[in-house]
């Protein structure tokens, strides 16, 4: 879930907001304009012009890091010199002359950031970490120069209000619409009173949500489980005690330690043979930041709650979600809530199965107690051992990493449609892990350039993510340059690389969004892409995840490294069934958490200060998920996508493109699946076109309906018959 780009995007931001707030630096655009001139740039920076590279590829042969920040500098000056010459202008406003002429614009800052992100997230070293700390506030005083300009805005909205006498094709239309609606949801509109009290809210949610990360990371740090009675941790592995020792060896305390991780379950919990212990354990995580005193973060989460209703109403909104959603392909928090309410009895219905078949175990080992939240992971993954078991040493050598590459993710794309894939040794490259190919269209036309980095490093970020060096446009006449990100382990020199088949899902995960960047086909840069809402920018990569088990792409791929022979039947359909086991349980926490992030957003803003834990519980009864053996994935007083990192009223997102990649997948099944025309005809209204139309109609005209709940519940092995649409 986390396999996406938007997770770093948010933490970039997040250091942004954080550092401007806390006035590190007091820079405003007259600081920069006109300083088009910045010491060190000059035609000998590989970022001067535009690379001579085939698809305008990163000279990474030229690149220091030392480049980088006169580069980054002089390009916000030359952004800040032309965004200050289209608001200025004398001339009538005209769709030329303001939004042409600032998709136009940037083209220095573009070239650099696009290859300083992927550099920074993929081969990062201290000389880079400073240039990030120093250019971060920089980069976002610049955003605020732009979105802030009360003149540019004058342009903008005029040009709005003719749109419909202008005469233009609909991507100019829908760039006119967004980018409005961009100043909009910013504050442009506002008197400038109401925009001095909106930037007085945003700084004290900027300081609250600060507040919260400092909180919760020492809350959770103190709550750890500590023993000294190694008794007490029966049933970890020596792997698992090992790293509890360290532990305990990091925090210079005896005994052993079990840090907690952010979500409410913890790892150990399914291991712990001592009963008394996982209730410790699942206790410590569900309390960790409800013990009163400086790291207790109630009030502060009861503030930010009441803050972001507050800010939704000077801004116009009934709610904060009201006003998050806008711009998302849901559009309202209504439509969120009735997607989410219309899953919740199929999930819990299977939910209390599943705790009927554990309590049963539970009795059949004679336990003599009623089964817990505590217990669930522990008597669950007894279940899954005998009934799912996968041992993952028979099943890598079925999944060769190059074998999955071209055999199956390229495959699975050349039969749809049509592409195909050469090796490119000619190119240079940050790290020598990286393999780039040249993607041609099947009548044989150049389309992009795909670099992959796979293997694990130190100096890497964590999880899975797809972003470009060069992003399609045909205004600036560019052709996508596109990287996919993992964290394999890297085997032993001439060993081949062997992985399991979660990384061959994030394999197809990653070049699904790859795709939806290298086929592009639109002319504004801000429209091209992935540049789509959250609840729909993980939709064309969970799709991809699909192919991995396609019969006839997984018989294509999974062959034995050393001798060719395809994965026994019986193994494959263990992988398969496996994907069912214990659903119940995880929408229903999905949905719990969900529910509640939206529950909290949607509050008036007139409504009290609330206390957490009464409108939590509140909160679940009201929306049917007050399960008491299946608590929520995230509590309200460690939710940090909601109170930290700038996901508040979006967590929903999720579950809402996983409705959208299954459903799509269905309509492939009923039309005969792996084909070039469904390709194709896929391609055309979806994959190729961005932002360039509303989604919800984007995706309706392309499916012939409206999305529907039916194929996810499905997929995930839940009963639609419980639902009532
Ligand atoms: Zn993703």
């Amino acid at each position: 879930m986390d396999r996406t780009q938007l997770g770093k995007m948010r933490i970039i931001f997040l250091q942004i907001s954080t550092l401007i707030t806390a006035g590190a630096l007091a820079l405003t655009p007259g600081n920069l304009l006109g300083q088009s001139a910045v010491a060190g740039f000059g035609p000998g920076n590989p970022f001067f012009a535009p690379s001579a590279l085939p698809f305008q590829a990163p000279p990474f042969d030229k690149i220091k890091d030392a480049d980088y920040q006169p580069a980054i500098e002089a390009g916000i000056a030359q952004k800040l010199d032309e965004v200050r010459i289209i608001a200025d202008n004398p001339a009538e406003p005209t769709f030329e002359n303001t939004f042409i002429a600032m998709e136009q614009s940037g083209r220095l800052i573009d070239r650099v950031m696009n290859v300083f992100n992927g550099v920074t997230g993929a081969n990062i070293d201290p000389a880079l970490e400073k240039v990030q700390e120093t250019e971060a506030p920089k980069l976002a005083a610049m955003q605020d120069a732009i979105y802030l300009n009360a003149k540019l805005f004058q342009r903008v909205s005029k040009i709005y209000e003719q749109r419909s006498s202008l005469h233009l094709d609909a991507e100019s239309l829908r760039l006119i619409e967004n980018e409005y609606q961009q100043f909009v949801l910013a504050g442009a509109r506002l008197s400038d009173s109401d925009k001095a009290q909106l930037k007085k809210l945003n700084e004290e949610e900027a300081n609250l949500s600060t507040a919260f990360i400092q909180k919760l990371l020492a809350a959770a740090k103190d709550a750890a489980y500590v023993t000294h009675d190694k008794q007490a941790l029966a049933g970890l592995s020596e792997a698992q005690l090992a790293a509890a020792a360290q532990s305990a060896k990091d925090r210079k305390v005896d005994g052993w330690v079990l840090p907690l991780q952010n979500t409410t379950q913890q790892p150990e919990l399914q291991s712990l043979s001592n009963r008394a212990t996982r209730q410790a354990l699942f206790e410590a995580s569900w309390t960790r930041a409800e013990h009163g005193g400086k790291n207790d973060t109630s009030d502060t989460i009861a503030r930010l709650a009441e803050l972001h209703a507050q800010k939704a109403k000077l801004l116009g909104y009934s709610n904060y979600a009201a006003w998050k959603l806008v711009d998302q392909m849901a559009k309202t928090p209504t439509a969120a809530l009735k997607f989410m309410d219309a899953l919740v009895p199929a999930a819990t219905a299977k939910a209390q199965g599943e705790a009927k078949d554990i309590q049963a175990l539970i009795d059949a080992q004679q336990g003599g107690f009623s089964l817990e939240p505590w217990d669930w992971n522990f008597y669950s993954e007894q279940v899954r051992k005998a009934k799912y078991d996968l041992d993952e040493a028979q099943i890598k050598p079925y999944f060769e990493l190059n074998s999955v590459l071209e055999n199956g993710v390229f495959y699975a794309a050349h039969q749809l449609y049509g592409i195909s894939f050469k090796r490119r040794m000619d190119l240079p490259v940050y790290n020598p892990d990286v393999q780039v190919y040249e993607v041609s269209d099947a009548d044989g036309k150049p389309l992009a350039l795909w670099y992959c980095d796979y293997f694990k490093r130190d100096n890497k970020n964590g999880g899975a993510w797809m972003d470009a060096f060069v992003s399609q446009s045909k205004l600036r006449g560019t052709q996508p340059v596109i990287y996919n990100v993992a964290n394999f382990a890297k085997p032993m020199a001439g060993e081949p690389a062997l992985i399991s088949f979660d990384d061959v899902t994030t394999m197809f995960h990653e070049f699904g969004h790859a795709l939806h960047g290298m086929f592009a086909n639109t002319v504004y840069p801000s429209l091209s892409g992935t540049s789509v809402p959250r609840d729909f920018v993980e939709f064309p990569s969970q799709f991809n995840e699909h192919w991995a088990s396609n019969p006839a792409v997984f018989a294509h791929y999974a062959k034995h490294y050393k001798t060719g022979a395809p994965m026994p039947s019986e193994l494959a359909a263990k992988i398969k069934k496996a994907a069912t086991f214990n659903q119940g349980y995880m929408l229903t926490e999905l949905l719990a958490a969900a529910e509640l992030d939206m529950q909290w957003n949607t509050l008036a803003p007139d409504a009290p200060l609330q206390n957490p834990d009464t409108f939590e519980a509140a909160a679940l009864q009201k929306t049917h998920l007050s399960l008491s053996t299946v608590p929520p994935r995230y509590r309200s007083s460690y939710f940090l996508h909601i109170w930290g990192n700038d996901y508040a009223a979006g967590y929903y997102a999720y579950l809402w493109c996983e409705m959208l990649d299954d459903d799509a997948f269905q309509w492939f099944e009923d039309h005969g699946g792996l084909t070039r025309a469904n390709g194709n005809r896929f391609r055309r209204m979806v994959l190729s076109r961005g932002n360039t139309e509303d989604l919800d109609k984007m995706y309706a005209n392309w499916l012939g309906a409206e999305p529907g709940i039916k194929p996810m519940l499905k997929a995930r092995g839940l009963e639609p018959e419980a639902v009532s649409k």
